[in-house]
């Protein structure tokens, strides 16, 4: 049989929806039938493995998958030995420490002594030893944001993303611990033919990635203000630039990372850019 590599993702929860958009953009269409444990990949050599998040640090470490998706933040929770090879831009959160928000906050020292529940005990752990505190972790597997309000704990150590869920139980954020987001991770060996399938899922998930963060940009602009607004422009090479009908005009074209395009914008502007169009990338290839 030929060399098939074995990816785990998220059987249910949060990352699942973005991991299998990731892979369908990479061009990877996989039959996926409810309850499935395993599916195979239609047109490239994977095999898809749905596994609780919190398990797949340690499948990937043993070799049950060879690459994973999977957020940071378990990865480092879960001590195990897998490559981090790409972080892919969903699924952020960090980890924080909170407290009730009529707590006076005095600081790191103000955790000396407390009651802290939280499910990532691994990170808190070493966040408190590394910044010499002595407190107690309590650990609670779900719903930790109830736990001092049932004077469980005094405060918390949890995942935040918008951060509604803490002012809506009355918790203030007051430290942060780590951020992260959903990242490709792979087992440290790696035999050369399923290395070589993993460059290529890579480089086409590289390649979704980068258009992701850019855009196609199309404006018009009279020709005496072609190298002032190619300057203003901090793309990636130099522009094309195409003559209009209207005598004295043209259209310049360009890509523009996603965050850039809002601060270039009144400048372009003001340079006497007319008719600003970005357009999505599909496929940028680096
Ligand atoms: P399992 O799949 O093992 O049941 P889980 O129940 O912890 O794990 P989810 O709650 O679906 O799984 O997802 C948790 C993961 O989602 C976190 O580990 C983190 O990487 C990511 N995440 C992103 N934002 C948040 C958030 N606001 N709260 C919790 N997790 C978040
Ligand atoms: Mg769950």
């Amino acid at each position: 049989m030929s060399t098939r590599l074995k990816i785990a993702i998220q059987k249910s929860g949060r990352l699942q929806e973005d991991s299998l958009k990731i892979l369908k953009d990479c061009g990877i269409s996989i039959d996926n039938g409810k309850d499935q444990l395993k599916a195979q990949a239609r047109n490239f050599p994977l095999e898809v493995l749905y596994l609780r998040n919190s398990d797949i640090p340690e499948y990937v470490q043993d070799g049950v998958a060879d690459i994973a998706i999977v957020g940071e933040n378990v990865v480092i929770e879960k001590q195990k030995e897998v490559k981090v090879l790409q972080t892919l831009g969903f699924s952020k959160c960090r980890l924080k420490l909170a407290i009730p928000k009529d707590e006076e906050y005095t600081g790191l020292s103000y955790f000396n002594g407390k009651k802290i529940a939280t499910s990532y005990p691994n990170s808190l752990c070493a966040f408190l030893k590394e910044n010499n505190l002595d407190s107690e972790i309590h650990i609670i597997s779900g719903s930790v944001e109830i736990a001092p309000n049932i004077g469980l704990s005094d405060g918390i150590c949890d995942l935040v993303s918008s951060g509604s869920t803490l002012f809506k139980n009355g918790l203030k954020e007051v430290e942060q611990i780590l951020s992260s987001e959903a990242c490709l991770v792979s087992n440290k060996d790696i035999s050369d033919e399923k290395q070589e399938l993993l460059d290529n899922l890579l480089f086409r998930m590289k390649s979704v990635l980068a258009a992701k963060n850019n855009k196609y940009l199309l404006l018009n602009a009279p020709n005496d203000k072609i190298e002032a607004i190619n300057n203003i422009l901090p793309g990636m090479k130099s522009p094309t630039v195409m003559p209009l009908m209207q005598e004295g005009w043209s259209s310049i074209h360009t890509v523009i990372k996603d965050k850039d395009f809002w601060e270039v914008i009144d400048q372009l502007k003001a340079n006497g850019a007319e008719g600003i169009l970005t357009i999505p990338i599909g496929k940028m290839i680096l």
